[in-house]
């Protein structure tokens, strides 16, 4: 068994509490660790915590400033006039919509974390804004993480929790990983296209960004050397070019 998938158990047929007692007399699975296991997990009870809420071991949460600010950057490509009424965007907007009117959000114990979203009235832009923020920003800083689905559930399950706060404290502190994999995982139904439309559209824009400003600030005697006739910025480019072709 992957222990980091955490699927139901293989219990070979035993009933529950007997497989709990087999399981807890292992140890951890994670390397090092003397530990012994915590019920039908892989892991001990400080390392499945640490899984649970971070989406996985040795992992942190995500910086707060560049997620707010690459959402901002969402939520400013959204509200563009030029794009308000892009076609993706209203399909995953009214997708939203539909899910968090929908009977299974409000039945399905496994979705809660998604019913407190509904009945907090969370905008589903700031759905799509928050989690198009946590993909973008592993697409460029984490290649690995942004594979892992455990750690982008967590991550974004944490996030959007934020739009529904608990009003008291300390119930429902252990995270459950399964539930914001369930969330997550509803919500990607409906805006996946979108939000990878989005990481594409900000990378563009990125680098276009960079590019201008390296323009700028190239004084005009050094642009490019060996030929004083063209019109690359400097031999970097020149040589790119000459590669390229
Ligand atoms: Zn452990």
């Amino acid at each position: 068994m992957d222990p980091y998938t955490h699927e139901s158990p293989p219990s070979g047929g035993l009933p529950q509490r007997q497989y709990i007692a087999g399981n807890e007399a292992l140890k951890c699975s994670v390397t090092g660790c003397a530990s012994t296991r915590y019920r039908t997990s892989p892991f001990c009870r400080s390392h499945y915590s640490a899984w649970s809420r971070y989406g996985g071991i040795g992992r942190r949460h995500l910086p707060a400033e560049p997620i707010r600010r690459i959402q901002k950057e969402v939520m400013d490509l959204l509200q563009d006039p030029m794009q308000v009424h892009h076609p993706g965007l209203q399909v995953a907007v009214q997708g939203l919509q539909r899910l968090f009117r929908s009977k299974a959000v409000h039945e399905d114990p496994k979705l809660d974390l998604l019913r407190r979203l509904a009945n907090a009235g969370a905008d589903p832009l700031d759905v799509i804004a928050i989690t198009a923020a946590v993909y973008c920003h592993l697409w460029r800083t984490d290649p690995e993480a942004y594979e892992d689905g455990d750690y982008t559930a967590a991550q974004v399950g944490r996030l959007l929790g934020k739009l529904a706060p608990l009003k008291h404290r300390g119930g429902g502190e252990l995270r459950s990983l399964r539930r914001s994999r369930a969330m997550v995982g509803a919500i990607l139904e409906r805006i996946g296209p979108l939000v990878s439309l989005i990481i594409t559209t900000l990378e563009r824009d990125r680098r276009a960004r960079n590019g201008k400003r390296r323009y700028r600030r190239k004084p005009v005697d050094e642009q490019c050397e060996q030929h004083g006739q063209c019109d690359h910025f400097d031999e970097d480019d020149h040589n790119m070019e000459q590669y390229e072709a």
